[in-house]
């Protein structure tokens, strides 16, 4: 199949729909689409049978209601279309009930407290906004997941409560600005970087495979010091992965448009052309399970975890975000006359209101155990929120704010102002790669999220922020008595804005120590750890945002809460346990065997000689060495035991992260030094120079 008709070819797309559907079954699904309309359930047995028909072409013999519980990864359990009709035959069938609503029984997903488990039932419910696909022989359905009495128990359903509370506060606020508009959809570009390892390795690694990072393993001689791997030239191997991902991912619709090398050695990325909020979010979920199991096909691994290695730098997801009309506007296009300009500018402000008042969320959104690993060690924003605008840009808000025009064309304001240059969308130069939130063009990029999260919830926070902001300006629009004091309104809402929010603006570099005690200075929070970020998650702020905008209920705050703490103690305590058993069972073994080696050796060679002073030097360090393992070892044990003891979840997330984390990375020390000394043949695992340079 050539590359055109191969695109898309395992997806039940529009094309599709439009030549297999009735036109007018066809034209109200579309409504539901482009409108943002609920779905006409009159038309769901056509579609059913459509949808079936087309799948069973596809060669698949079973369909799934696919979810997104709140683990980060995807569910689904698979149905035959198959059915017995008595007499040994059998019949296909996809009943409408079939296609719209699902009962899994939701018993075994987090749902923090919110359905006991015996009240057990869950429903799925068909998402007609995001195209159906067929992979290995199952129809995927993408589904909402909730429980019998509505509450949200998966990733989708608050993303699109909340692109709906966007696009209505949007739409009322554009209106107002003269921008007519009858939907605002966020667009999202979802960049995920990765690791690939060689799947031997991996698979005599237990850390890696129960906990997708290494626990321990000594610095290698070259990790990334040379900034030779960035973009550079792609292995046989990875590029052989590569290619097959892309084709899968082509195949299901996903539209993968860059690869490269990352900075760190076995790093690499994916990017895909931004798609509207729901699809991309959709489609990243696919993307990580698709590189996943092409990985395997390869004999290779892929990590996506956010920091599969100490001392080389975690991968990250960088969310590409912005907000679009129906009629096709990019709300975060700079205008080509002082209007659009100036509605430029009011976004912009939008956005920085939003930033600023719900910095804490958008911290908590990228908070996870992994995570925590990663951010603020030089390699990625620290766990401070600010926003990146560049000087030039901020000098046309500031000038705005104090009275002056919107006349000068922004473009030209944030551009080169060489203009022998075709014109360019985006200033180059003013780019800045330290920022958590940073101002690129035409779009924000958040780049807190991590590897393995999925970006639905910052996408939540964003849009609400958002919605919020719009509903404050649109309030302030909506006194005006006439144009002109309509138009000293727009004026007076930047300023503010400046004045009131823009303290979370900062154009310098973000991995400064400096930077961390400015932002206190500001006043800005500084929430270091996942523990921190959590508890922000039921500030009565917090709680009335979501509220006010029906994204989540008192009550489902709440239990999100509760499945985040539980899920940092779980992580973590698997984490350590994992490590107990290494060392225990592989490297304190490892290293008293090689001691008594050594002491053999030591024995001889004095009796031979008379003296032997550095190898009884060297088994000293090994036996010093055993004893710190040892006792290390059992003040993890203790600690893990000490963890038990707290009966609120809250509790023992802080003492994980404050204590048994710290117990962790201190027998790590111990047994790197170990690994530094001890004879290569003898070491139980895969070393850091196997597991980076070996693909
Ligand atoms: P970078 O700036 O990171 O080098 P690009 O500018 O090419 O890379 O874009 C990165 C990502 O941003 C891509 O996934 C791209 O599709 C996405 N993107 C571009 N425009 C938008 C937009 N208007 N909304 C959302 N994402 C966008
Ligand atoms: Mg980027």
């Amino acid at each position: 199949m050539d590359l055109i008709s191969q695109y898309g070819s395992r997806v039940f797309s529009d094309d599709v729909m439009r030549q297999r559907l009735p036109a007018d079954v066809y034209e109200s699904l579309q409504r539901t689409n482009r409108l943002g309309l609920s779905l006409d359930e009159s038309i769901a047995q056509t579609v059913a049978t459509a949808m079936m028909n087309w799948a069973l072409e596809q060669g698949a013999t079973h369909y799934t209601h696919w979810f997104q519980p709140m683990t980060n990864i995807t569910a689904g359990k698979h149905d035959s279309f198959l059915s017995p009709a008595g007499s040994g035959r059998a019949i296909l069938e996809f009943s409408k009930k079939a296609l719209v609503r699902g009962e899994p029984d939701a018993s075994s997903f987090p749902s923090g407290g919110l359905r006991a488990t015996f009240e057990a039932r869950g429903y799925t419910a068909w998402d007609p906004t995001s195209p159906a696909f067929v992979r290995d022989g199952t129809l995927y359905i993408p589904t909402a997941f909730c429980s019998y009495t509505g509450e949200a128990l998966d990733a989708k359903t608050p993303l699109l409560r909340s692109s709906q509370a966007l696009s209505d506060e949007a739409v009322r606020f554009l209106n107002l600005i003269g921008t007519p508009a009858k939907r605002v959809i966020p667009t999202v570009g979802a960049e995920q970087e990765y690791f690939l390892v060689d799947r031997q390795m991996y698979e005599n690694r237990l850390d890696l495979k129960i906990c997708g990072r290494t626990l321990l393993g000594a610095k290698p001689p070259k990790g990334q010091e040379l900034d030779d791997h960035y973009c550079g030239r792609i292995r046989l191997r990875v590029a052989s992965f590569m290619k097959d991902l892309d084709e899968q991912l082509w195949s299901l619709g996903v539209p993968s448009k860059t690869k490269h090398n990352e900075a760190a050695p076995a790093q690499h990325e994916l990017a895909p052309v931004f798609e509207t909020l729901n699809i991309a979010c959709d489609h990243n979920q696919l993307t990580m399970e698709v590189m996943r199991t092409v990985a395997k096909q390869h004999g290779l691994a892929c990590l996506l975890h956010e920091k599969p290695f100490a001392g080389i730098n975690g991968s990250g997801k960088h969310n590409n975000y912005s907000i679009c009309t129906d009629e096709g506007v990019n709300l975060l296009d700079p205008g080509k006359n002082p209007e659009e300009n100036l509605r430029f500018l009011l976004v912009l402000c939008a956005f920085i209101r939003a930033v600023d008042r719900y910095a804490d969320l958008l911290r908590l959104s990228a908070a996870s155990a992994g995570n925590d690993q990663r951010l603020g060690g030089y390699e990625a924003p620290p766990a401070v929120i600010s926003i990146f605008l560049g000087d030039s840009l901020m000098g046309a808000l500031n000038n705005l704010a104090q009275g002056g025009t919107a006349a000068k064309t922004v473009r030209e304001i944030i551009h080169t102002g060489v203009t022998i240059l075709p014109e360019l969308k985006k200033d180059e130069s003013d780019r800045n790669r330290t920022s958590p939130f940073a101002f690129t063009g035409n779009k924000f990029e958040f780049r807190m999220v991590g590897s393995s999260q999925s970006i639905a919830f910052s996408n939540v926070v964003l849009n609400t922020a958002l919605a919020e902001s719009f509903a404050c300006f649109a309030e302030r629009l909506e006194q005006a008595e006439n144009e002109e004091k309509r138009h000293e309104e727009m004026v007076a809402i930047i300023r503010d804005t400046i004045n009131l929010h823009g303290r979370v603006i900062f154009n310098g570099n973000n991995y400064t120590e400096a930077w961390v005690e400015e932002a206190a200075r500001r006043g800005l929070p500084i929430l270091q750890s996942s523990v921190d970020a959590i508890a922000t998650l039921t500030d009565a702020k917090n709680v009335d945002l979501f509220q006010k905008f029906h994204v989540f209920s008192a009550v489902e705050c709440k239990a999100r809460q509760e499945i985040s703490y539980e899920n940092y103690v779980k992580v973590v305590s698997i984490e350590a346990s994992t490590l107990l058993e290494m060392v225990s069972r592989e490297v304190l073994p490892a290293v008293m065997h090689y001691t008594g080696e050594a002491a053999r050796s030591y024995r001889a060679v004095y009796q031979a000689l008379g003296e032997a002073n550095s190898m009884l030097e060297h088994v000293k360090t090994l036996n010093k060495l055993t004893d710190e393992i040892s006792s290390r070892l059992k003040r993890l044990q203790s600690s893990l035991e000490m963890s038990r003891s707290f009966d609120t979840f809250p509790a023992k997330a802080k003492f994980l992260c404050d204590v048994l984390l710290r117990d962790m990375e201190s027998l790590r020390e111990s047994c790197d030094a170990a690994e530094q000394i001890v004879d290569r043949s003898c070491w139980p695992m895969p070393t850091y120079n196997d597991l980076i340079h070996r693909v």
